[in-house]
């Protein structure tokens, strides 16, 4: 496995490109309410991505035969996992909603994801979203230089409790394209695996769901949706590891 190392300057890149992505993000956070359509959010990303003089990195993104996704956002509704594409339909009260936003900057991409609540959903839905958040900073605790792959995954998977762990996707290498080695798994083995460097950067992203973690795509081609229904969470961040431990790319202030 051949692992990408930034250099300081290639960091500085990564940085700017985290930064637009996480203002992004809180534009978007921001207009989430009920009546709001996936296809308005998706054109205030597009807008907002081309005033920043950027690019959105999954817009024509089209891996393996797949169709050129369509949207700047994945956008992916209460079942829905990830992958989703924004429509016309409103958000209503109670839906839970998550955003997967890349942007692509002087070459240099950032990938990360929220899911939030529209109006009241509930504690369950909540504490389904909060878990899958809390896993994710646990994993982004363990990106230091001398820990293990194992050590992030392990600490990501730790926190599922009765959740149930989406093992069919999970985190990647990201730098000059989107997805690239390693994948990092949402469960592991503490002390095994790859050895962390500084100058690494990882996309950790977790999924959980309230029920089993079986999912399967629809006819779209993309949408990817818990085969029981369940409601499913997920969190992402582009971290690098630093000599001094993890900087969080696309933090959002
Ligand atoms: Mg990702």
């Amino acid at each position: 496995m051949s692992v990408e190392l930034k250099s300081a300057v290639e960091l500085e890149g990564m940085r700017q490109s985290g930064r637009i992505n996480a203002q992004i993000r809180r534009l978007l956070w921001d207009a989430i309410r009920p009546g709001v359509t996936g296809l308005e959010l998706d054109q205030l990303a597009k807008k907002a991505i081309k005033e920043h003089g950027a690019e959105p990195t999954f817009l024509g993104y089209a891996p393996m035969g797949k169709p050129p996704y369509p949207g700047a956002i994945c956008y992916s509704v209460n079942e829905e996992l990830v992958h989703g594409i924004p429509g016309g339909r409103a958000l209503q009260e109670g839906d839970i909603v998550t955003i997967d936003l890349g942007v692509t900057y002087k070459g240099w991409v950032s990938d990360a994801a929220f899911t939030a609540v529209v109006g009241d959903v509930g504690d369950e839905a909540r504490a389904l979203i909060e878990t899958t958040r809390r896993a994710l900073w646990a994993g982004i605790e363990e990106m230091k230089p001398g820990n293990r792959l194992g050590d992030v995954s392990h600490a990501i998977g730790a926190k599922a409790g009765t959740y149930g762990i989406v093992t069919g996707y999970g985190g990647h290498g990201v730098g000059r394209k989107m997805h690239m080695e390693p994948h990092v798994p949402n469960y592991g083995r503490a002390g095994t695996g790859l050895r962390l460097q500084a100058g690494m950067v990882l996309a950790l992203e977790p999924m959980f769901s309230m029920g089993a973690p079986a999912t399967e795509e629809t006819d779209d081609d993309w949408t990817v949706v818990m085969c029981d229904g369940s409601l499913s969470a997920h969190w992402e961040e582009t971290v690098a590891i630093t000599a001094n431990g993890p900087e969080v790319l696309t933090r959002l202030d």
